[in-house]
C-alpha cells in the first residue's frame, strides 16, 4: 500500500512490557517503509496510559523530538478500528491500542479521525528480544488542520523552523478557569471574560450549568467527574488546532481542580512554556474562602485544607495529615468530606481529631455555598459525624481558640495575647507594641536557655513544648544575641 508521503502522520504504538528500543525502532521503520513515509512526516506518537512509563516509547519520543500522547483504555475503547482484538481487550481494557491511539491523536477536539485516515493498519513485529511491538499509522484529520504545533513537525531537526503552511491561523490557548463557589456575583471579571473568549468550554456537567448564560455559540464538552485526564487531553488537542479552550473548575482550578492534571498531561505530551499553546490559570475563590465568609472569620489564623477523598490518595496518607494538623492546632477545611460511597472517612477524621482537640471544638458545615440549596450548620467536633454532610459540603473545624458567638465562627488572631482589649488596647505587661510577643522566638529562646541553665532536662523541655528533642538541643546550641539585633517591627500591621 503506497500513500502520499507529504502528509503529517501520527504513529499509534503498542508493545510488551520491557520491549527493547531496537525492536520498537525496527517495527517503526518497517511500518514507515510500507507506506513510503519518512520519520520527518511523523508529528506525534500515541499509546495507552498503561505504557506511560515504558522506556522504549519514551526514548523514541525523545529521540524524534515528538510529543507522545497516552490515552486511558476507556477513551481508546470506543474508537472504531479495523482490527479489534479480544486478547488486547483482556489485558488492557480496550480492544485496540495502536490503531485507536493513532486515530485519536490524528483527530480533532477529542474526536478520533475517521477509520479511512488510518494509512497503515496494525503492523506487528517480534524482535530479537522476543518482545512484540505494534505500529499503526494515521494521517491528521482534517489534513490541513494539524493537531500539533508547527515545531513538532520537524521531528528530527534540533532547531525547527515553523512550517507556516500547516501552522494554525492563531495560536491555541488553554485557560484554567476557577469560577468561584457558583454564583455569578462571586466569579471574577477575568473568569467571565475567559469563558466569553473561549471557542470551546470543557467541564463537569454541574459547572457547565453554573455558567450556562455565557455559552451561546460555543462548543461545549461536558465530562463526568472521573474524566479529569480525558478533559485535559481534549483541551490540549483543541488548543493544538488553534482553539481557545476554557477548562472550568469550581472554586479555584489549582485547589483539587484541573490545573494539576492539565500540567501532567501537557508535560507528558512534551509541552514546555515556549510551546505555541499558551496556558493561563485564572484564580477563583476556593470553597474554603466562600464557606469561611458565610460563617464568620474561622480562617484568620493558620489553617490548612485536607481532602478526605481516597480515590487517588491512600488513606494512611490522609490519616497522617489529619493527625498532624489536629495535633498542631490548625483550623482545618475538609474538602470532599463524604459521598454516597465514602461515608466512613468523616468518622475516622473525627476520631483522629478527638485525640488532640476538645469535644466542644466548633465545627461549621457549609453545603452549596452561594448556590441554590445553600445551608450552614454549626455543630461541635463530637457531634459532627452525625450532621448532614455530602459531596457539596465543606467542613470547617476550629482550632483550640475558635469560638462561636452570635452565630459567627471566629478564630482570634491573637491580639488578646498582647493587648488588653478591655483596657483601650493597652499592651499587656511585658509586651511591646511593634515587637514580637514575649513568647515569640526570641523571648522563648531566652526562657529556654534559662530553664536549661536551671537544670531542666532537654527531654522534659521537649515534652513541655511538644517539640522534638533534637530541635530543642540544636536551638540551645545557637547563640541568641544575633537574633536580638535583627528583631524589627516588620510584620506588625
Ligand atoms: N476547586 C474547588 C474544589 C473541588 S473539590 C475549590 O477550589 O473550591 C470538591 C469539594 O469542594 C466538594 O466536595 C466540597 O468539599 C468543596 N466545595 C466546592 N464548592 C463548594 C460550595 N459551593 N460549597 C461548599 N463546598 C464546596
Amino acid at each position: 500500500m503506497t500513500q502520499p508521503t507529504a502528509s503529517a502522520l501520527v504513529l499509534g504504538l503498542g508493545c510488551d512490557r520491557g520491549t527493547a528500543f531496537a525492536t520498537l525502532q525496527e517495527a517503526v521503520s518497517q511500518a514507515l517503509h510500507q507506506i513510503g513515509a519518512q520519520v520527518g512526516n511523523v508529528v506525534a506518537l500515541a499509546s495507552i496510559d498503561l505504557k506511560a512509563d515504558e522506556p522504549c516509547l519514551l526514548a523514541l519520543a525523545q529521540q524524534w523530538g515528538c510529543p507522545i500522547h497516552f490515552y486511558p483504555a476507556a477513551v481508546l475503547a470506543p474508537v472504531p478500528v479495523p482490527n479489534p482484538s479480544a486478547t488486547v481487550l483482556r489485558y488492557t481494557g480496550t480492544p485496540s491500542v495502536s490503531e485507536a491511539a493513532a486515530l485519536l491523536a490524528a483527530g480533532t477536539a477529542g474526536q478520533p479521525a475517521p477509520i479511512h485516515a488510518l494509512c497503515l493498519e496494525k503492523h506487528k513485529w517480534r524482535g530479537a528480544d522476543g518482545k512484540n511491538a505494534t505500529v499503526s499509522i494515521a494521517r491528521l484529520h482534517p489534513p490541513m488542520s494539524p493537531s500539533m504545533p508547527p515545531e513538532s513537525h520537524s521531528s528530527m531537526t534540533t532547531s525547527p523552523t515553523p512550517d507556516t503552511t500547516t501552522a494554525p491561523a492563531t495560536a491555541g490557548k488553554i485557560m484554567l478557569v476557577g469560577i468561584g463557589p457558583g454564583s455569578a456575583a462571586h466569579m471574577t471579571a477575568r473568569a467571565r471574560e475567559a469563558i466569553i473568549e473561549a471557542d470551546t468550554v470543557i467541564g463537569y456537567v454541574t459547572y457547565i450549568k453554573l455558567v450556562a448564560d455565557l455559552l451561546d455559540g460555543k462548543e461545549v464538552i461536558r465530562k463526568s467527574m472521573t474524566e479529569e485526564l480525558d478533559r485535559a487531553v481534549t483541551a490540549l488537542e483543541s488548543a493544538r488546532q488553534g482553539k481557545k479552550v476554557a477548562l472550568i473548575s469550581s472554586g479555584d482550578a489549582g485547589v483539587y481542580g484541573m490545573a494539576g492534571p492539565t500540567y501532567e498531561v501537557l508535560f507528558q505530551a512534551g509541552w514546555t512554556p515556549d510551546d505555541s499553546v499558551q496556558v493561563e490559570i485564572i484564580p477563583g475563590a476556593s470553597a474554603l474562602n466562600s464557606c469561611a465568609a458565610l460563617v464568620g472569620a474561622p480562617l484568620t489564623h493558620d489553617f490548612c485544607a485536607i481532602s478526605l477523598s481516597d480515590l487517588l490518595t491512600p488513606w494512611p496518607t490522609i490519616a497522617r495529615r489529619l493527625d498532624a494538623v489536629a495535633m498542631a492546632d490548625f483550623v482545618v477545611a475538609l474538602y470532599n468530606p463524604k459521598s454516597g460511597r465514602r461515608t466512613r472517612q468523616i468518622v475516622e477524621a473525627q476520631r483522629l481529631f478527638l485525640r488532640h482537640r476538645r469535644p466542644d471544638t466548633p465545627v461549621a458545615i457549609v453545603k452549596s455555598a452561594y448556590r441554590r440549596r445553600e445551608s450552614i450548620v454549626f455543630t461541635t467536633l463530637d457531634q459532627m459525624a452525625e450532621a448532614d454532610i455530602g459531596m457539596l459540603s465543606t467542613v470547617l473545624i476550629g482550632n483550640s481558640n475558635t469560638v462561636v458567638r452570635h452565630g459567627l465562627m471566629v478564630t482570634p488572631r491573637g491580639y488578646a495575647n498582647k493587648y488588653d482589649l478591655e483596657q483601650n488596647g493597652e499592651t499587656r505587661d511585658g509586651e511591646k507594641r511593634g515587637r514580637s510577643l514575649s513568647t515569640g522566638l526570641l523571648g522563648w529562646l531566652e526562657t529556654l536557655q534559662a530553664q536549661y541553665a536551671e537544670g531542666i532536662a532537654i527531654e522534659t523541655l521537649a515534652q513541655q513544648y511538644r517539640l522534638p528533642t533534637d530541635y530543642i538541643r540544636a536551638t540551645l546550641l545557637e547563640p541568641i544575641s544575633e537574633l536580638a539585633s535583627t528583631d524589627t517591627a516588620e510584620d506588625e500591621v
